[in-house]
């Protein structure tokens, strides 16, 4: 089932416990606005070469659209229409007063050099700057954008509109970036699932952790930030937007004594029954580029990392990983899904039969968007807040949507997936009903 197809399943699922009319159903499952565009470029060589990207804006009920924009050689209209309908309950679960909107170009960034992504970069941006805007539709970075590109979308933005440093998130911090956003999606991860196990009188130092990441990468130092330059020769091949998520999970599960015994990334797998040093392989990539002949830990087949004995599985990559075809092997007590979309539907079913406990992206994985509108309201305001304040908000955002949600499975008893659907439908259905339809 492809990501489209999930995410209306879910949705209508939510709608049918919720007992929404038809009517209201249709408006909210039907998107706003779907942009797609052609963005031809010269490439280095001088050859012309074209891209189609696009910009799908879901709804706008509680505010303006918000969402990342992804390069990616996958990225086609159906997965960003069900990436921008994440988008719309994400914010609404955190209660953000955003709606939800979704971007991307289907390239390989890796296959792209510097001066080209930015050409890309700019041409996409001159496409949809009319339709984009601070009390519009707010992109930020996603799988294969980083800081840098948003940067580039800003600087062609505001050639348009004047500065507008909040028409984009996940800036730079010398063009007003928040501290804390390049490490808050897997932040908000590990507050997530300390949320869920505090619930159940468990401690991440307790128990065991298998995680997928894209690519584990070093974790860039705020400070670095502010050296764009520096940065893309440290992580040369724009790798930045990949594997963000899961890098900072494993380092903060790490430092809070969880004990990491298994990481995949595109290089390989390594496990070590007895805990890895996160710190010293993410040393060992960065040396070697690459996750293998690592001393502290033995190489294992990545297709195993899924189905490893472990308490909880975080899939931090790709849409569709857990699957009818390896959901039945899955050993993992909790699945906390920092990817969006990691879980099919089919998987979903089978793993809840089995009794896996899963903590759903659209909650588990907010913590990117929650700093965002810290970054937007610090923007609007003009005024920037220290890192132990946004992550102490971020952390109350995360810990009140879970309650909230818990609240919604005990109301319609239902599973922390449809808790988190049937909240953030709600809340977006209230928001519909009260502005009306009346032309
Ligand atoms: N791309 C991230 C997500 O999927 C962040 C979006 C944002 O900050 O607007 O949630």
């Amino acid at each position: 089932m492809n990501a489209l197809a999930a995410t209306n399943r879910n949705f209508r699922n939510a709608a049918r416990i919720l007992g929404l009319d038809s009517k209201l159903l249709n408006s909210l499952l039907i998107p706003f606005r779907e942009i797609k565009v052609e963005c031809t470029i010269p490439k280095d060589d001088g050859s012309l070469v074209s891209y189609i990207g696009f910009r799908v804006q879901h709804d706008n009920a509680r505010g303006p659209m918000k969402g990342g924009i992804r390069y990616h050689p996958e990225v086609d209209l159906d997965e960003v229409n069900a990436l921008a309908q994440l988008m719309t309950w994400k914010t609404a679960v955190v209660d953000i007063p955003y709606g939800g909107a979704k971007g991307g170009i289907g390239c390989d960034p890796k296959d792209l050099s510097k001066s080209e992504l930015e050409r890309l970069t700019r041409v996409f941006t001159q496409k949809i700057h009319d339709l984009i805007g601070i009390h519009a539709d707010v992109p930020a970075p996603d799988m294969g954008t980083n800081a840098q590109t948003m940067a580039w979308i800003l600087d062609e933005y505001s050639k348009f509109h004047g500065h507008s440093p909040a028409v984009v998130t996940g800036k730079p911090l010398d063009l007003g970036g928040s501290l804390g956003r390049e490490a808050a999606t897997g932040r908000g991860v590990v507050f997530a699932t300390e949320a869920l196990l505090a619930e159940l009188g468990k401690n991440v130092k307790d128990l065991t952790f298998a995680i997928q990441v894209n690519a584990l990468k070093s974790l860039i130092q705020e400070e670095l930030y502010t050296l764009p330059e520096r940065l893309f020769h440290l992580y040369a091949g724009f790798l930045q937007g990949f594997g963000n998520v899961g890098s900072w999970a494993a380092r903060l599960i790490h430092e809070r004594g969880g004990k990491v015994i298994a990481v995949s990334d595109i290089s390989g797998a390594v496990r070590n029954l007895d805990g890895i040093d996160i710190l010293e392989l993410l040393q060992h990539k960065e040396s070697t580029g690459s996750l293998q002949k690592f001393a502290g830990a033995e190489s294992m087949d990545p297709s195993e990392l899924l189905v490893h004995e472990c308490d909880v599985l975080i899939p931090c990559a790709l849409g569709g990983v857990l699957n009818r075809d390896n959901a039945a092997d899955v050993k993992a007590k909790f699945i906390v899904e920092a990817a969006n979309h990691p879980t099919d539907p089919e998987a979903d079913e089978i793993l809840s039969k089995k009794g896996v406990i899963i903590l759903p992206d659209i909650y588990a994985n907010a913590g990117g968007v929650t700093v965002s509108y810290f970054e937007w309201v610090q923007n609007i305001q003009g005024f920037m807040w220290d890192e132990d304040k946004v992550n102490n908000e971020l952390r109350r955002y995360m810990t009140r949507a879970f309650q909230s949600i818990k609240g919604m499975c005990q109301a319609h008893n239902c599973n922390l997936r449809m808790g988190a659907f049937t909240l953030g439908v709600d809340r977006v259905a209230r928001a519909t009903l009260l502005r009306g339809w009346e032309a």
